[in-house]
């Protein structure tokens, strides 16, 4: 059965996103609008400027649905700015972020501060496994972070899949979650060409096979 995932397309690196779904052999589709939801199978929220995400996802009536959505069992997967926007706590934001919630995590903005604004790191990802060359190691997944936020804490329930290891302490700080079909990353797997990520959310897809109509109540998207 054809699957599609949609990405969330409001403001930052959605394009790249559509491309590395494509690449996979996936349907990715823009979603801008509530209706635009129906039909998928899970959803990426990309990178960007949270704020301006959250504050047009309001705007355009997106909000409420995507929340149900993130609290219903439907496949999410938030990079960066998308991370921030899937926590249910965040530091360093302004008490009308909007957000979105469901990461049982508290994630500090712009964590790792003016200094290294941007970086790249060589992470090292076990549940990539499956998604690897067979009888290979899992070889290490190239971060690039953009102003990124970190994961400061995480509840019971999160699984931690990659930490990146910060001078001068070399403490490993949390880059990489999983929380049933909620995935958040850091860092922007579409900006490379090493597509293990997204393989890794399509097969969360496939596994939980989950549609948004199954969730989303019907006052929630009404064609507007
Ligand atoms: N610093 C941005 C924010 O707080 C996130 C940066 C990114 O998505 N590359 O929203």
């Amino acid at each position: 059965m054809e699957r599609t995932i949609g990405i969330l397309a409001l403001q930052g690196a959605f394009r790249e996103h559509i491309k590395a779904v494509q690449a996979i052999g996936w349907e990715a589709r823009k979603v801008r609008l509530p209706a635009e939801l129906l039909g998928l199978d899970g959803l990426i929220i990309p990178g960007g400027e949270s704020t301006t995400i959250g504050k047009l996802a309001k705007m355009y009536d997106l909000l409420q649905p995507l929340q149900q959505l993130a609290h219903s069992g439907f496949p999410i997967w938030g990079t960066c700015a998308g991370l921030i926007l899937l926590a249910d706590r965040v530091t360093g934001r302004a008490s009308d972020q909007p957000l979105i919630g469901g990461l049982d995590i508290v994630v500090k903005r712009n964590y790792f501060g003016r200094q290294v604004d941007s970086f790249e790191a060589d992470l090292t990802v076990p549940a990539l496994v499956d998604f690897s060359p067979p009888g290979e190691p899992v070889s290490p997944f190239h971060g690039v972070f953009i102003r990124a936020p970190a994961v400061a804490t995480v509840g019971p329930a999160v699984q931690i899949l990659a930490r990146v290891d910060m001078p001068p302490t070399g403490e490993g700080i949390i880059i990489a979650v999983r929380q049933g079909a909620l995935l958040g990353t850091a860092f922007h797997p579409e900006l490379t060409t090493d597509r293990r990520f997204h393989r890794y959310f399509a097969h969360m897809v496939e596994e939980l096979g989950h549609p948004a109509e199954a969730v989303l109540r019907p006052s929630a998207v009404r064609a507007s």
